[in-house]
């Protein structure tokens, strides 16, 4: 057994000053960074608690904006009201992740923060650029499922599993970080990163960086919001594909919409093309799916995957039209 030290740090800074310490790691719920200890994938000398940093609530803002603090746990943001009634695709994408004990214990710094599933990052007798840079990378030429079709490198192919960055993508969220340069926010668009030839960095944030929470602005009024995902299992399972969609509509037309992908690539996948070709525009099935299919002109599906372009084409269509009420197979719902 690989021994470790504990503090619950009792203050922000000194929780960033106790994490920038080489082989320290910030602990939210413990749920992804503890089964990852036990594996020996993960090997900190020092776990800073994160728990008694004052981060455990949520505000609402002047302007709407929701502020949830790092420490919330899962299930507490996925059943509040105010998320339920204002952001509905938050609440779906964090009750369709894990299991209900699971999101008891883990929080949104977190979630946020997980690191991939991908079977050859987990599996310490295999190589894997992500956890050993410059090992290789056997998932590309695997036929595992769950890897990503877009933006990943001949280093990487990991996907990020988190379905509620996937909803804070689509909702527009920001996040609040303190490192040793002070606090600062950042959109969640900035925080992940493409793997490129630096797969073993998940994100743009410095070591030791702390997550101190995320900030939802209030949508639209009349906006609407959904999240769907497609697992092998119909629970307990990471996503294959899931999407997340906020549609505002003009009549009929749409006068804004935002679509995230996960299970896709190595970051909630802001699909921005499709979403241009959609605005201004009726919601008709054949529109969503060629908008969809605009967005996945560039997808590299390997093996085993290929499987999640026509996938996520469906996905997204049958989403976006039951959101605008249309019925996905062709007439007016
Ligand atoms: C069987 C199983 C099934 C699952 N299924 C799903 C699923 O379908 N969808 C899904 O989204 N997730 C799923 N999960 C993952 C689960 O959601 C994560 O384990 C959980 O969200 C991690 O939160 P945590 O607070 O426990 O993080 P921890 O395990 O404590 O930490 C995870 C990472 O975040 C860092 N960290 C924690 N807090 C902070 C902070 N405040 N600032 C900076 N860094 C921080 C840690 O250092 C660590 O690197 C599943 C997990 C299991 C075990």
């Amino acid at each position: 057994m690989r021994e470790f030290r504990y503090e619950r740090a009792p203050d922000r800074a000194t929780a960033v000053a106790l994490a920038g310490q080489s082989a320290a790691k910030l602990l939210g719920g413990g749920t992804n960074l503890v089964d990852l200890m036990k594996i020996g994938v993960e090997r900190p000398e020092l776990l800073v608690d994160t728990t008694a940093l004052g981060l455990g609530a949520m505000e609402t803002l002047a302007d709407g904006t929701l502020r949830v603090g790092a420490s919330v746990r899962n299930a507490d943001l996925a059943q509040d009201q105010r998320v339920r009634d204002a952001a509905p695709v938050l609440s779906q994408a964090l009750l369709s992740g894990a299991s209900g004990q699971l999101r008891n214990m883990a929080t949104v710094g977190g979630n946020l923060l997980q690191r991939t599933r991908c079977p050859f990052f987990q599996d310490v007798t295999k190589p894997c650029n992500k956890r050993s840079p410059g090992s290789g990378c056997p998932a590309r030429a695997s036929a595992v499922r769950d890897l990503a079709i877009l933006g990943a490198s001949e280093q990487c192919v990991a996907t990020h599993p988190s379905d509620m960055a996937v909803a804070l993508a689509a909702l527009d969220a920001s996040v609040t970080i303190d490192d040793s340069t002070g606090t600062r926010s950042l959109p969640l668009a900035a925080l992940y990163r493409l793997p490129g030839d630096r797969p073993e960095l998940d994100t743009n944030l410095p070591h030791g960086a702390l997550v101190v929470g995320v900030d939802v602005p209030a949508l639209p009024a009349g906006a609407r919001s959904g999240y769907r995902k497609v697992r092998d299992r119909a629970s307990f399972g990471f996503a294959l594909a899931s999407v997340a969609v906020v549609l505002l509509l003009d009549g009929r037309d749409v006068a804004d919409v935002r679509i995230a992908l996960g299970g896709v690539a190595h970051m909630p996948w802001r699909a921005r093309k499709a979403e241009a070709l959609l605005v201004g525009h009726t919601v008709t099935p054949a529109r969503v799916a060629g908008a969809i299919a605009v967005e996945l002109d560039g997808a590299q599906p390997l093996r085993g995957n290929a499987f999640k372009v026509a996938l996520v084409e469906r996905l997204v269509t049958s989403t976006v039209c039951a959101l605008a009420d249309v019925d996905p197979d062709g007439g007016s719902a």
